[in-house]
């Protein structure tokens, strides 16, 4: 019947609206208002043509934003009116296969409720089948070779669908209809269980003699959805100290898959907002904070206060646990500082020395994603690592240009730009590993390929000696270089939507300041398109390059040494004669530079604190420090702020001071801790105040590694409140240097608008020093 105010319009989206079963929604919301008409997937974008009247379609296009799918997201939705043409029915259209220029892809989902529910069902054609999956959950992202997201672009064309999935996948009203990673035992992937050399075990039950494995101490390498991971029993401590050794791993902590919510509950404090976290449809490793007397055994997390726990995602997964195993530790497959592994004949040469069996199937990995870490703070979620659930990660920008941008050498991510969306990759890693190295140019090749992205512009860091600068040389394009430190403001504000000027308290390991020096302690004001330096954290020498961040009591030497102090009487961990070389060489001047670097004086404070030898992992020390402080502690040193025309310069002679006589009068460590941090909490806080009388400026962004330290980050949040600043923090992109390069693409982004033609530099253009 054809209503007689019948209207007809175009509706278009644009957002994460393929691969999350947005088709079969729109053809069940149609349906049920009876509108008339047809829905198409177009690459970037999905069509749909409605006829109904006025009112009905009003309540359509409300549907479709208040109750999509909970994987959708809608960027966009337009509405163009059409000529009437009086459609009989409502149909899904084919896609069609016009170019790509979305922005947006499915993130990999973790399995959901409706599969968990027939994989638990005996009987279920698909009970305890490892691959199960529909359109609402599944690997997406790991899988997708390119767009159109259709399932001959996937890893799953290598399988074709039998009978009865065909009938699914085909079925508007099923939850399988075209869901492309849809498949059963009869169809799809298979598990397979190899020794430690590749060969296969005889095993019918593969999952299962896995497990019994795991019980009974033995170290797998178990394939998932983005890559490997090393798993053993976590309430093992001889199998977790093995696995420690094999993979020369020695204190970092281990991250531990629970069997479910309630075993999480027995190791950690969980609040409310976290288990919504643990049990959402990303389960990312979530930081937590531990039980006390320790559940597991201690060696899983060394002197660490919080333990990073997920919940299983991949229905493999579930299948290891069972009423006698509910914790497992589930590491990257990798070694140390390498890239994780994706691929199986390469897993198998790589982790074969530490792997004794190895659970994996046939379905292969496009891109390897690591997992997701992140932690709640001041009740929000802040992402620390980004990956599984997460990338690509869409946060608008806008933009113009099609900007690639080379992010950091550490926790290297990239990002790219176009249509008013940056899309931020995945961690990468340590670019000065040549595999991660590798891994860079991958994943930027495979950005280029997916989105059809061909960068005009590229954003780089301002050292031209880093990896990710030397790598964007050798491009074609337009450059622009930006301060390492004003790209972590720069992502910060945008993030926030903050679009006036700020302050920018950036508290950093590393980055080149335009002055020559490396620079860490920052206070800049400005916009995203460029700073001021209006204060810093008082230069120190520091000698030994690489050495000096890899060996904090080198840090605490130098301190030491422009303090006029003898390093032998607060350093008694080190021994004399490496201090005498240290000393000598900072007298020659081999090696030195200038430092103004918050992350070097938390590492002057940790190993000050009693921390030995090299840091195993990054900010290792500082980590450790923090693990120290105590809460209820107020107290804090003296410092002295030097408050000139044009900037302040936060000295550390008087908080040194203050720790050394606490250690001449042993007071203990986790006092002086905490009463550091504190310290460094109200002097910056007494830095933002003055710059806030000098410039008016009230908004305060917090970005740099060291806000990893919630315990600075949470004080310094509630003490500018106090004060009564806004006060900006990193949630949506890491804090650390995995941010930077969108940071960089945002600062990108606000130059080229400002100044549209030659080739730039944040920090030079806007250098006021
Ligand atoms: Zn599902
Ligand atoms: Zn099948």
């Amino acid at each position: 019947m054809v209503v007689s105010d019948a209207k007809r319009y175009f509706i278009i989206l644009t957002g994460i609206v393929q691969g999350v079963g947005f088709r079969p929604f729109v053809y069940r919301a149609a349906n049920r208002l009876g509108l008339k008409g047809w829905v198409e997937n177009q690459g970037s974008r999905v069509l749909i043509d409605a006829e109904g009247s006025e009112e009905t379609i009003r309540s359509f296009t409300h549907t479709l934003q208040r109750e999509s799918p909970e994987n959708a997201r809608i960027a966009e939705l337009r509405i163009d009116p059409q000529p009437f043409l009086g459609y009989p029915d409502f149909s899904i259209r084919t896609s069609t296969a016009e170019l790509n220029t979305t922005n947006f892809l499915p993130a990999d989902i973790a399995v959901c409720e409706s599969c968990m529910k027939e994989f638990n069902t005996p009987g279920d054609r698909r009970y305890h089948y490892p691959f199960i999956s529909c359109t609402n959950c599944g690997p997406r992202y790991s899988i997708i070779g390119s767009l159109p997201y259709d399932r001959e672009n996937t890893v799953m064309s290598a399988f074709e669908l039998c009978g009865p999935c065909k009938a699914e996948y085909g079925s508007p009203s099923d939850r399988r209809f075209h869901a492309q990673t849809d498949c059963c035992p009869d169809c799809g992937p298979v598990l397979k269980l190899l020794d430690s050399r590749g060969v296969a075990v005889d095993s019918s039950e593969p999952a299962k003699t896995a497990r019994e494995l795991i019980r009974q101490g033995k170290i797998l390498a178990v394939k998932g959805i983005g890559g490997y991971h090393l798993c053993c029993n976590a309430e093992d401590p001889a199998a977790v100290q093995r696995l420690r050794k094999l993979k020369h791993r020695s204190c970092k902590p281990l991250a531990i898959m629970a069997r479910n919510l309630e075993a999480a509950c027995k190791i950690c404090k969980v609040s409310e907002r976290e288990k919504a976290v643990l049990t959402g449809n990303r389960k990312p490793i979530l930081l937590l904070s531990k039980r006390t007397p320790e559940y597991l055994p201690e060696d899983v997390a060394p002197r660490q206060k919080k333990l990073g726990v997920m919940l299983p995602y991949a229905p493999l997964q579930l299948l290891l646990f069972s009423d006698d195993l509910n914790f497992l530790v589930m590491t990257s497959g990798n070694i140390s500082g390498m890239p994780i592994c994706f691929q199986d004949d390469t897993a198998i040469k790589a982790l074969g020395t530490v792997a004794e069996y190895f659970l994996t199937h046939n379905r292969e990995i496009q891109i390897p994603v690591d997992d997701t870490v992140l932690k709640v703070v001041d009740e929000h979620e802040v992402l620390v690592r980004c990956g599984r659930g997460y990338a690509p990660l869409p946060i608008p920008l806008e933009s113009g240009n099609e900007i690639l941008a080379l992010g950091a050498d550490q926790k290297s991510t990239v990002c790219i730009t176009r249509n008013n969306f940056a899309t931020v990759s995945q961690y990468i890693g340590d670019l000065n590993e040549f595999q991660t190295y590798h891994a860079f140019e991958r994943q930027i090749e495979h950005f280029k390929g997916l989105f059809h992205f061909c960068p005009d512009i590229l954003a780089h860091d301002r050292n031209p000696d880093s990896l990710s600068s030397r790598y964007a040389k050798k491009q074609a394009g337009q450059k622009i270089a930006v301060q390492h430190h004003h790209a972590h403001m720069a992502g910060c504000m945008v993030e926030n939507k903050l679009t006036r000027d700020a302050i920018g308290v950036i508290y950093d390991g590393t980055g080149l300041g335009t002055d020559g020096a490396v620079w860490g302690g920052e206070f800049l004001t400005g916009s995203l398109s460029g700073f001021t330096r209006a204060g810093h954290l008082e230069y120190v020498t520091l000698q030994g390059g690489d050495s000096a961040v890899k060996e904090p009591w080198r840090c605490a030497a130098c301190y030491l040494f422009a303090l006029g102090m003898d390093p032998h009487e607060f350093l008694p961990q080190v021994d004399s004669t490496s201090l005498n070389m240290a000393q000598k060489a900072l007298h020659s001047g081999i090696k030195c530079f200038k430092s103004s670097s918050m992350g070097r004086l938390f590492d002057c404070a940790a190993a000050l604190c009693g921390f030995q030898g090299k840091i195993i992992y990054d900010a290792q020390a500082a980590i450790e420090l923090e693990n120290l402080s105590q809460p209820d502690v107020s107290d804090y040193y003296q410092y002295r702020i030097e408050d000139t025309e044009n900037s302040l310069i936060l000295g550390y002679e008087k908080m040194l001071n203050g720790i050394l006589r606490d250690l001449q009068n042993q007071v203990p460590k986790s006092i002086i801790s905490s009463k550091f941090h504190n310290t460094v909490i109200e002097a910056t806080a007494d830095c933002t105040c003055r710059i806030r009388q000098k410039t008016g400026l009230e908004d305060v962004v917090l970005s740099g590694g060291v806000f990893e330290n919630t315990y600075l980050l949470e004080g310094l949040i509630s003490r500018l409140r106090d004060l009564n600043f806004k006060v900006y923090y990193n949630r949506l992109t890491p804090t650390n240097d995995g941010g930077v390069s969108f940071g960089q693409a945002a600062a990108a982004c606000a130059i080229l608008k400002e100044n549209n033609n030659v080739s730039c530099d944040s920090g030079q253009s806007n250098q006021y020093e």
